[in-house]
């Protein structure tokens, strides 16, 4: 199961068979095994390891970007330090 909550309205969609909407600007959109909204990074997901196991348009490498857009900021922070 998925769950998403859409940072911009604090609308929490658990997936179901049918896609559920959270009615906002950001058009988050649940489905059985998928998340997609206007803007993902405004989307905390809050079922982690199902969204990386499932073929979602929200994937592992998404996940993986967002993981590396995380390192690179740390990176940065480093090298300031220096
Ligand atoms: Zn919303």
């Amino acid at each position: 199961m998925l769950a998403a909550r859409c940072k911009l309205c604090g609308s929490e969609l658990t997936s179901s068979s049918r896609i559920k909407s959270c009615g906002c600007s950001n058009r988050m959109m649940v489905s059985k095994d998928s998340v997609t909204a206007d803007d993902l990074s405004e989307v905390v997901l809050l079922n982690y390891k199902d969204i990386v196991k499932s073929n979602g348009i929200l994937t592992a490498d998404d996940l993986k970007y967002q993981e590396a857009r995380r390192k690179r900021r740390i990176r940065k922070l480093n090298f300031e330090e220096r």
